[in-house]
């Protein structure tokens, strides 16, 4: 029996690959006598598991030699306050706000360092991207802080700044959540990424966080030894005990990215490059109907519409209800907005297929000529 399609914008759908390998190996993990989440972190089975991991994702996102991963906890909530522990010093870090994960960073950070808000889209509504060329960077700040793509209000920055361009030698930091692997990430222009999960990467719990290693070794003294990046790299993620399962599962997503396959016109693609044109082609699919509609609408400017989560809007709220449960009927689920938006919103990250973009289409379509 096939599976309904679930939009949820985490955690959120994961390729049933993963979950039919992980539902077979959940007794026995390869001949051990053991589940993986009853190994010992420091057994040579589970150490095996984490390595191939790490492995796996340095290759996907070809993270270079001089940046270490860390596999830790605590979400990208918990970052927002490791994060200033680690990188500033005590210092000013500047912040630009582009929706509601941004302004959460910031907020938190206030309690570690002075923080300057260089650049904010705040004025409309969180549905642009402020030019890079018009931030206002302080003089030498200890890092600039971005939320590469901001989940709740669909905001998507396709190129990272430089900001050697803008004049700043301070290193990007970027908080990749919801979009980390679903294309590729230019490293020459980011110090730290960091993301929670559970959205592209696996289960909820285990949080990456990606650091050039000339960063590490300037935490806060109060910095929780547990969250002190340079004691979590020393100490391979193992310091304290990682979330083990989580971590599997991660591994699972990796090699399931690595297999993914996509013909193109520009002939075919494996791996990331697979997973990217699939993305955009989905994305395309779905902003392309809502535009045309004459029915449904979106706030978000095109340059910076998300390709991972879409806000949309009916022309009536009175008519939300009967949409999301005729959605649920027909097999779509968890397309409702976030409160603090309202209207609907599609997560459409790697592990939903075309298929799932299409069959929303149709209901959409379905939908508009009932009530239009
Ligand atoms: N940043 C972004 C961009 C997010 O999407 C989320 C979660 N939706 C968070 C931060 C917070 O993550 P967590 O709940 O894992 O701490």
């Amino acid at each position: 029996m096939s599976r309904p399609f679930n939009f949820s914008a985490g955690p959120a759908t994961l390729p049933e690959d993963v979950l039919a390998q992980a539902a077979r190996e959940m007794l026995d993990w390869r001949g051990s006598g053991m589940g993986v989440m009853e190994m010992s972190h420091r057994g040579k089975e589970f150490l095996s598991i984490a390595h191939q991991a790490e492995a796996d994702l340095r290759d996907i996102l070809s993270i270079p030699a001089h940046f270490k991963v860390l596999f830790m906890q605590g979400g990208a909530i918990g970052e927002n306050a490791i994060l200033p522990m680690n990188l500033s010093r005590g210092a000013r870090a500047d912040y630009v706000v582009t929706g509601s994960w941004s302004q959460k960073s910031a907020k938190e950070a206030r309690r570690y360092c002075d923080v300057h808000v260089a650049a904010t889209n705040e004025a409309d509504g969180h549905t642009s991207l402020p030019a890079y060329g018009g931030w206002q960077l302080s003089e030498r700040p200890a890092y600039v802080h971005v939320c590469s793509n901001e989940t709740i209000h669909g905001v998507e920055m396709h190129e990272l700044p430089d900001l050697r361009a803008l004049g700043c030698d301070a290193p990007l930091v970027i908080d990749c959540s919801s979009h980390i692997a679903s294309r590729p990430i230019d490293w020459t222009r980011v110090g730290v990424a960091y993301g929670g999960a559970q959205k592209n990467i696996g289960p909820s719990g285990l949080t990456l966080v990606i650091v050039r290693e000339d960063l590490l070794g300037h935490a806060l003294p109060i910095t929780p030894s547990g969250f002190n990046y340079q004691t979590v790299a020393d100490n391979e993620s193992m310091y304290n005990t990682p979330p083990t399962y989580a971590w599997y599962i991660a591994g699972l997503v990796f090699q399931w990215i690595k297999r993914q396959r996509e013909v193109t016109p520009a002939g075919e693609l494996t791996g990331l490059a697979a997973i990217e044109a699939r993305n955009i082609a989905k994305a395309e699919l779905l902003y392309g109907y809502l535009d045309q509609s004459g029915f449904y609408r979106t706030k978000v400017q095109a340059d910076c519409r998300s390709r991972m989560n879409v806000p949309f809007f009916l022309p009536d709220d009175a008519l939300n209800e009967a949409f999301l449960s005729g959605a649920k009927e027909a097999g779509l689920l968890q397309l409702k907005g976030h409160k603090s938006v309202g209207g609907m919103r599609a997560s459409i990250y790697n592990a939903m297929p075309l298929a799932g973009v299409e069959a929303l289409v149709g209901y959409l379509k379905d939908f508009a000529l009932r009530h239009g």
